[in-house]
């Protein structure tokens, strides 16, 4: 039988993905995040992406970027440092790009040079080059949305949305990377055709707000640090925020804010299980 073009990652699917520390376990195999995100422009994305990855379960997240004083204020369990990514300490796997602005080039070369799996968001995706993503030798995941997705392909914004199937696999070949394209139904493809596009049946529209897309890199940076393969983290970590999303709005109404997505996020995890 052939393979099918999408399938719809079901609850059970999550239930199973989803990392959960064993009795042994300690921070390290539960896995450390690293996050490179945040500008003085966009002081909350730093905020928004290590909520995300606190949320996401990491045994511990490492912020680097120039948000660490209002990191540490508001999250005073991360580990926070200046400099370049590649003089951090140990590290499982990294989250780049949330409101970097204009500063982002630097910062996704170091990680990129990193031989740990590498989700790249937002600013981080401008100016991405596709032999240095190409030639890495840990998976890399690029989560754009349709208008960063339409940069990458040199494309119009209405080209990706007419054709959302085809534009995340494209860009998964051309990139040898796999691919979450956001939107109202965000799409996880891995490089080659060998596997069907995974559809996220769990989004609300409630999502469009400022900020959910950080706290979506965070919590798959954490999936990615725990061990899951890119498919996965993607899929399950879309999942996951679609779920707490609605659980937020269950709970406290509508509008919700990007925060309180991340604060759901535990509740998430307690409905799959
Ligand atoms: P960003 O574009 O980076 O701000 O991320 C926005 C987040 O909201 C992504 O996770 C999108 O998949 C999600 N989102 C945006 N619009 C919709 C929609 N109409 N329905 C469901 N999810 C959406
Ligand atoms: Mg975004």
């Amino acid at each position: 039988p052939s393979v099918p073009d999408l399938e719809a990652l079901q609850h059970g699917d999550v239930a199973r993905l989803l990392p959960h520390p064993a009795a042994e376990s300690d921070k390290y195999r539960r896995g450390v995040v690293g996050v490179v995100a945040g500008s003085a422009r966009y002081p909350g994305a730093a905020v928004l992406a290590v909520a995300g990855a606190l949320r996401g379960g990491a045994g511990a997240v490492r912020y680097v970027g120039p948000g660490a004083d209002a990191v540490i204020a508001r999250f005073p369990e991360s580990l926070v440092q200046g400099g370049p990514p590649s003089k951090a300490g140990r590290v499982q796997a990294w989250a780049v790009g949330p409101g970097l602005g204009e500063d982002a080039e630097g910062a996704v070369r170091d990680v990129l040079a990193s031989d740990v799996p590498v989700l790249v968001d937002a600013d981080g995706l401008r100016l991405l080059d596709p032999q240095t993503v190409r030639t890495r030798a840990a998976p890399t995941l690029l989560t754009p949305h349709a208008g960063e997705a339409a940069a990458l392909l040199g494309v119009s914004r209405e080209e990706v949305e007419s054709a959302r199937l085809a534009s995340v696999r494209e860009l998964a070949a051309r990139f040898g990377a796999t691919v979450l394209l956001k939107g109202s139904t965000t799409l996880v493809a891995a490089p080659g055709d060998a596997a069907p596009v995974r559809a996220n049946p769990m989004g609300t529209p409630w999502l469009a707000t400022a900020g959910s897309g950080d706290v979506l890199s965070g919590l798959t940076g954490s999936l990615l640090a725990a061990g899951l393969d890119a498919r996965d983290a993607g899929s399950v970590g879309a999942y996951l925020h679609g779920l707490a999303a609605r659980l937020a709005a269950a709970r406290g109404g509508t509008p919700i804010t990007a925060q309180e997505v991340a604060d759901a996020l535990p509740s998430a995890c307690r409905d799959v299980r």
